[in-house]
């Protein structure tokens, strides 16, 4: 069984907890850096909390190669509430603070009325700043794909041969205010956004990004 810690790392509009488990190595493996998961930053993408939830319980059995951060759902009033923004309308993957914030945005995605002014942005913004990750994934739906930014390339492209989905270094539109334009593209992370399909009846598509996400956190350097 593995070392863990759940706490809440902060609330959502409505108040709701929004928690994080972190989990750490074996005390026998070699030192890496932190890796940070999180899912569900668009509440329409629930499936993408279900694989977080997953991964959270097999680490439980099976402890990751690295210290590892999941926080399964960033946005729980979009998700109760099926809507991709959160509780204030706000697209809280535009309201990250990157020099892009507000700019060049296309119509009906709202980043916020400042940079990080939502409080599940806050919550994640203060996680990373504590936790100090090297990689971060985040989950999205319902593409087959993975995206990367920063310093990602690379890790995207172990992920990929492992899911079987392709490689997009470009998602075809700007993404002024998200966070892989603030983690990745401004403080150069290994960036890599999972963008998982819905879950088959035969759980074909857990198991491909299962041994993916599996990698992110055990392997490599
Ligand atoms: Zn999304």
């Amino acid at each position: 069984m593995s070392e863990r810690r759940e706490l809440v790392i902060g609330h959502s509009v409505l108040g709701r907890p929004i928690e994080a488990v972190q989990f750490l190595p074996p005390s026998y493996a070699r030192p890496r850096p932190p890796a940070l998961l999180f899912a569900a930053i668009h509440g329409d993408e629930a499936v993408t909390q279900l694989m977080l939830e997953r991964l959270a319980d097999e680490l439980i059995e099976r402890p990751p190669g690295r210290e590892t951060w999941i926080v399964p759902c960033v946005n729980p009033d979009g998700v109760l509430a099926g809507t991709r923004n959160n509780a204030n309308d706000v697209d809280l993957n535009r309201n990250f603070a990157s020099a892009s914030w507000g700019t060049n945005r296309r119509p009906g995605y709202n980043p916020g009325r400042a940079a990080e002014d939502q409080p599940e942005t806050q919550a994640l913004v203060r996680l990373v700043e504590h936790v100090q990750p090297q990689r971060i994934i985040a989950l999205h739906a319902t593409y087959r794909m993975v995206n990367w930014d920063g310093a990602g390339e690379a890790l995207a492209n172990e992920m990929a041969a492992r899911c079987g989905y392709p490689v997009e270094h470009d998602m075809g539109y700007p993404t002024p205010g998200s966070f892989g334009a603030k983690y990745g593209v401004e403080k150069n992370l290994e960036v890599v956004t999972l963008e998982v399909p819905y879950l088959d009846i035969d759980e074909q598509a857990w198991l491909d990004c299962r041994t993916a996400l599996r990698w992110s956190v055990d392997l490599p350097d």
